[in-house]
């Protein structure tokens, strides 16, 4: 299995070329400032954006099941990693920031949701 935890992984790079296309380049990679250093940040429009691999992270779309040897070692991992998920983004919620997550099965299934999911978020932000 192929780890989506990396820098650069192939889904986040297609978000990026798609906010590029979009005419959106100013973006920041893993932004020291903001609470859990998201995948993607544009610190003037306080908007963060996390592309989320569903294994790692658990996408509830694909609930996939937990493997089967270590069991329990993986259901604490993966327990660790949705909670450190949902604590990020209440602390970047608390602080202002509006924030999207993209999870990966999204972005192969259905680019054009995605694509129209970032548009939106960009076009009611206004840069400072
Ligand atoms: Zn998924």
């Amino acid at each position: 299995m192929k780890s989506n935890k990396g820098k650069g992984t192939s889904p986040e790079l297609k978000v990026r070329r798609m906010l590029r296309d979009m005419g959106y380049p100013g973006y920041r990679l893993n932004w020291k400032k903001a609470p859990g250093k998201p995948d993607i940040t544009y610190p003037g429009r306080r908007i963060a954006i996390f592309v989320n691999g569903c294994f790692w992270h658990r996408c509830p779309n694909c609930a996939l099941s937990l493997p089967k040897s270590h069991t329990e070692f993986w259901k604490a991992k993966f327990d660790r990693n949705v909670e450190r998920d949902r604590r990020n983004l209440d602390d970047l919620e608390s602080e202002g920031w509006r924030v999207l997550v993209i999870w990966e099965c999204e972005i192969k299934k259905h680019p054009d949701t995605v694509e129209g999911e970032l548009r939106e978020l960009l076009e009611s932000s206004k840069p400072r």
